[in-house]
C-alpha cells in the first residue's frame, strides 16, 4: 500500500488529488483555499506530492497566524508556493471593507465576500465587554456588562475605518473580552416581518470560508489572541444559518478547530428550521442554540414569523429536545419586543408557561425592536421590557436584557448594508 504522505502522482498530474482521497466536496482546480476543511486541503496538498502536514501549516497560517497571502507562508517552500500559485490557487479570506465605531464602543462592519461576484458584503459586529447573556449558563457572570475593552480613540463615531486595525501590541494591554457578530448569509429568505434583513430576500449563501473569515478578519483587527482573551461568537447576523447548514457548520469545525475558539463560547440563532435543528443535535462539536420565538402561540408567531406556518412552536421545541444539551447548558428564547405587539405582561405569562411546557432548560433574552425604515412596528415603552423580564423571573424563567448596541451607526440587524448599498 501507498503511504499517504509519500503518494506521487503520474506525470501531468500534479494538483489533482486521486479520487478515492476525494471527499464529496473537495476541490479539483485551483481555488481559494480559505474555507477548504483539513481534509480538502490534505487532498489538494497531495495532489502537489506534499506531506500530509503541509495541510496543516496551511491551517495555522490560514487561522492562527491569520496570513491573507499565500507568499506570506515561508514555511511551505518557495517554489511549491509558486507552483501552487500557478494552478490557481491562493488564500483570499473576507475583508473588512468599511468599518463604523459607535459611541458604546461596538464595531460594525461591512465585509467583503470573496467567494462571489465582486462587492457582494455582508455585516459583521464586534461588541466589546460581556456577552449580554447569550452564552453560558445564565449566571450573573455571563451577564456582565463589565467591559475590559479600552476604546482607543483611533477614529471618530461612524467613520469609515477600514484600513486601521487596532495597533497596540496585543501584549500590551489587558485581556479583551468582547462578543462578534457572524452573518451566514447575504440577506435572508425566512420573511420575519420585523427584520430588517427579510427585505434584502436572499441573496446567497454564504461559504464557510466566508463564513469563518469574518471572525478571522475581526480577530485580526482587534489583534485578538485566542486563548488569553475572551470572545464569544454569535452567529446572529444576516442570515438563517440552518439554511445554510454544510457551510455553516464546517466554519464552526474550521473556528474550533483550527482557529481554537472554543465551542462552548459559541451561540447559533435559528427562526426555527426543524429539520436543521434536529440535524444540529447530532452534531458532536456544536455551539449553544438559540431559537428566535419572539412569541409565546402559534397565532402570534405566525403573523410575525411566517415560517410558523411550515414548523410550530411545538414542532420546533421537540426538534430542541433531541439535543444532548451540555451541564448547565441553557437552550435560549430570543424573544425580540414589538410594542402593542407582543409585549404584554399576558404574553410574559404564555412565554414562561411554553418555557416550562418545553421541558428543555430554558433563557430567555429579551431585546426591544429596533427600528428600521419601512417596518411599521413600534419599540416597546419605555419600562415594559424591564416588566416582561421581572414576569418572567417571578414565574422562575431566567430572563435577561440584551441592550440594542451601537444605535448611532444603525444598529438594527441587516440595518448598515440597507443604508449603504
Ligand atoms: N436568522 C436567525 C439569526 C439572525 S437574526 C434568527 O432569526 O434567529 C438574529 C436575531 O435578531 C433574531 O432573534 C431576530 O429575532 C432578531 N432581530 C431581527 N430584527 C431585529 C430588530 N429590528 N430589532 C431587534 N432584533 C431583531
Ligand atoms: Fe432571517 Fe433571522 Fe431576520 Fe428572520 S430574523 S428574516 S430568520 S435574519
Amino acid at each position: 500500500m501507498v503511504e499517504r504522505s509519500a503518494f506521487r502522482y503520474p506525470q501531468g498530474m500534479a494538483g489533482k488529488p486521486p479520487s478515492e482521497l476525494l471527499d464529496a466536496a473537495a476541490p479539483v482546480a485551483g481555488d481559494n483555499l480559505f474555507g477548504l476543511s483539513r481534509q480538502q486541503l490534505t487532498s489538494v496538498m497531495l495532489g502537489f506530492s506534499q506531506p500530509v502536514y503541509r495541510a496543516g501549516q496551511l491551517l495555522d497560517a490560514m487561522y492562527r497566524q491569520r496570513v491573507a497571502s499565500l507568499d506570506e507562508i515561508t514555511v511551505l517552500p518557495r517554489a511549491l508556493r509558486e507552483q501552487m500559485a500557478k494552478s490557481g490557487w491562493r488564500i483570499s479570506p473576507p475583508k473588512i471593507s468599511a468599518a463604523f465605531r459607535s459611541s458604546d464602543g461596538t464595531e460594525r462592519y461591512l465585509v467583503a465576500c470573496p467567494d462571489g461576484p465582486d462587492g457582494q458584503t455582508v455585516e459583521t459586529v464586534w461588541m466589546p465587554g460581556g456577552d449580554g447573556g447569550e452564552i453560558g449558563d445564565g449566571s450573573a457572570d455571563s451577564d456582565s456588562t463589565g467591559s475590559a475593552y479600552e476604546a482607543d480613540g483611533e477614529f471618530g463615531d461612524g467613520s469609515t475605518a477600514a484600513d486601521e486595525p487596532a495597533k497596540k501590541a496585543a501584549s500590551a494591554r489587558p485581556a479583551q473580552r468582547a462578543t462578534i457578530c457572524v452573518s451566514s448569509q447575504i440577506g435572508c429568505a425566512v420573511n420575519c416581518q420585523f427584520c430588517l434583513t427579510a427585505q434584502l430576500g436572499l441573496q446567497r449563501n454564504l461559504t464557510a470560508g466566508e463564513i469563518a473569515g469574518q471572525v478571522i478578519a475581526v480577530l485580526e483587527r482587534h489583534s485578538v489572541v485566542v486563548g488569553r482573551d475572551r470572545i464569544n461568537l454569535v452567529f446572529m447576523g444576516m442570515g438563517e444559518p440552518f439554511l445554510n447548514y454544510e457551510p455553516f457548520m464546517a466554519a464552526v469545525r474550521l473556528l474550533v478547530e483550527e482557529a481554537g475558539l472554543p465551542e462552548s463560547r459559541m451561540t447559533v440563532s435559528t427562526s426555527g428550521i426543524v429539520p436543521g435543528i434536529l440535524r444540529f443535535a447530532q452534531e458532536p462539536v456544536r455551539p449553544h442554540l438559540a431559537i428566535s420565538m419572539n412569541a409565546p402561540n402559534d397565532r402570534l408567531r405566525e403573523e410575525i414569523m411566517p415560517v410558523t406556518r411550515k414548523w410550530k412552536i411545538d414542532d420546533v421545541l421537540r426538534a430542541a429536545a433531541a439535543l444532548r444539551l451540555r451541564p448547565r447548558e441553557y437552550v435560549t428564547f430570543e424573544y425580540v419586543l414589538l410594542g402593542g405587539v407582543n409585549d404584554r405582561q399576558e404574553e410574559a405569562e404564555e412565554l414562561a408557561r411554553l418555557a416550562r411546557r418545553s421541558g428543555l432548560p430554558v433563557k430567555v433574552n429579551l431585546i426591544a425592536w429596533n427600528p428600521g425604515p419601512g417596518i411599521a412596528y413600534a419599540s416597546p415603552q419605555p419600562g415594559n421590557v424591564e416588566a416582561f423580564q421581572r414576569r418572567l423571573i417571578e414565574r422562575g424563567v431566567p430572563a435577561f436584557i440584551r441592550r440594542p448596541r451601537g444605535r448611532d451607526i444603525y444598529a438594527a440587524c441587516g440595518q448598515l448594508k440597507r443604508t449603504l448599498e
